[in-house]
C-alpha cells in the first residue's frame, strides 16, 4: 500500500475561519493533541499575519517534537525571513508558499503577468530554500488555473529547490474529474532527475472538498492537505476524519497506508471543537454527537440483533463514547426494553407496553427520554 502523509492546517486555514481564532496557548493545545493524533506535518500558522501568530508559530516549533513544523508565507522576502525565524527552534521545519495560479489571481491580485509569476517563484523558492531544507509550494486557485501554467509553475517550483507541490482547490470549486485532469496534467510535466511530491488542498464549498481528496490521492497527491471537523474558510477545508477513515473503512477502494491513531480523531475534535469554540454538528461525519446513535425502532432492533446492521465501523475505532439507542418518537419496545435492561430497572414483560404508549405519550412534547425521565415513567407506571 502507498504510504500517504496527513498535513494538517487547523491551525493555519482552520483558524482563518470567521470566529475560530486562538490564543497562542490554545494553539499549543491543537498543536500537541495533533502531534498526538500521529499527523505527519502541523501547518502551525501564517508568521506574518499578526504578532500573536508569530509567537504562536515559534512556540509550537519549540515544544511540540517528533513531526514536521510548517510556517505559512507568501512569496515575499518579508514573509520568507519572518516564517524562517518563527521556525529557527523546529527540529523538522518546512516552509510553505503560497503562490497564486489563476490568470484571475495573477493579473488581478498580484497585477503581474505570468512570466513574471515564475520568475517571482524561482526567486522566492530559492530564498526559502536557502533558509530552510524543506520548501512546499501551494499553488493557490490551482483549479481555475491554465493546467499548461500550472505545469509550469510545478517545474519552476520544484528546479528552483521546492520538493513539494500542492494543487489547491482554493474556492471548492473543482469536481473530481477537474481533480483527475489537473493530476495527469501535472504528472506529465519532465522534471529531469528531480524529486517531488505532490500535495492536494480542498475546500468545501460544494461540499467535495473529502471526495476530491480522495481522487487526488489516487490521482497520485501523496499528501492531503487538511483540518479537523473541516474548520477552515468559508465551507471549511477538507475535514481530516473523513478523509482518515474513508481511507481506512474502504481500504479496499483506497488503498493506502496513514499514520493517523484513529482512536484519538474524537478525542482530538473535542480539543479542536473547545479551542476554537465551533461546534460540531450532530449529524458530522465520524465525529459528529449522533454519529453512532440510532433513533429509529427498526434500526434499534438492527443493532441489538448485530451491531454491523447500521454501523460501518465501531465507535471505539475512532475513540467516540460508546454507540447510544437513545428512546425517541420512533424507537420501538425493544430499544426501550435493552436500555431499562441496560440501566437495570426492572418492568415486568406484561408492563413493557403499558410503558411503551405512557412514553409515546410524553414522546409528543420531548425529544428525547432521558435516564430520569424513563424512571419517572416506570414509577408512574407503577402508581
Ligand atoms: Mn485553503
Amino acid at each position: 500500500m502507498r504510504a500517504i502523509e496527513i498535513y494538517d492546517t487547523t491551525l493555519r486555514d482552520g483558524e482563518q475561519a470567521p470566529g475560530a481564532a486562538m490564543q497562542p496557548e490554545q494553539k499549543l493545545t491543537v498543536a500537541l493533541a495533533l502531534k498526538d493524533l500521529g499527523v505527519n506535518t502541523i501547518e502551525a500558522g501564517y508568521r506574518a499575519a499578526s504578532a500573536n501568530d508569530a509567537y504562536a508559530v515559534a512556540e509550537i516549533s519549540t515544544i511540540c517534537k517528533g513531526c514536521r513544523i510548517s510556517a505559512f508565507a507568501r512569496t515575499t522576502q518579508g514573509d520568507i525571513e519572518a516564517a524562517t525565524e518563527a521556525l529557527r527552534s523546529a527540529d523538522q521545519p518546512r516552509i510553505t508558499l503560497v503562490m497564486p495560479s489563476s490568470d484571475l489571481h495573477i493579473y488581478s491580485k498580484l497585477r503581474i503577468d505570468r512570466l513574471q509569476a515564475l520568475e517571482m517563484l524561482s526567486k522566492m523558492v530559492s530564498l526559502a530554500r536557502n533558509n530552510c531544507a524543506e520548501v512546499e509550494v501551494i499553488a493557490e486557485d490551482a483549479t481555475r488555473a491554465d493546467s499548461v501554467f500550472l505545469g509550469d509553475l510545478y517545474r519552476t517550483a520544484i528546479l528552483s529547490g521546492a520538493g513539494f507541490f500542492t494543487l489547491a482547490d482554493t474556492v471548492g470549486y473543482a469536481t473530481p474529474e477537474d481533480i483527475k485532469m489537473y493530476f495527469k496534467s501535472l504528472i506529465g510535466v519532465d522534471l529531469g532527475s528531480a524529486v517531488a511530491c505532490l500535495g492536494i488542498h480542498c475546500h468545501d464549498d460544494l461540499g467535495l472538498a473529502t471526495i476530491n481528496t480522495l481522487v487526488g490521492l489516487e490521482a497520485g497527491a501523496q499528501q492531503a492537505h487538511c483540518t479537523m471537523n473541516g474548520v477552515g474558510e468559508r465551507a471549511g477545508n477538507a475535514a481530516l476524519e473523513e478523509i482518515v477513515m474513508a481511507i481506512s473503512v474502504r481500504s479496499d477502494s483506497f488503498p493506502f497506508s496513514h499514520s493517523i491513531d484513529t482512536t484519538c480523531l474524537w478525542p482530538v475534535s473535542r480539543t479542536v471543537s473547545n479551542m476554537t469554540s465551533f461546534i460540531v454538528p450532530p449529524n458530522k461525519a465520524i465525529v459528529g454527537h449522533n454519529a453512532f446513535a440510532h433513533g429509529a425502532g427498526l434500526h434499534q432492533d438492527g443493532m441489538l440483533k448485530d451491531t454491523m446492521m447500521y454501523e460501518i465501523m465501531t465507535p471505539e475505532r475512532v475513540g467516540a463514547p460508546a454507540r447510544r439507542l437513545p428512546i425517541t418518537r420512533h424507537s420501538g419496545r425493544k430499544g426501550l426494553a435493552a436500555r431499562l435492561l441496560e440501566l437495570e430497572i426492572e418492568v415486568r414483560p406484561e408492563d413493557i407496553d403499558a410503558l411503551y404508549m405512557h412514553v409515546q405519550d410524553l414522546l409528543v412534547n420531548q425529544k428525547f427520554m432521558s435516564d430520569s425521565d424513563l424512571l419517572r415513567a416506570v414509577s408512574n407506571l407503577n402508581k
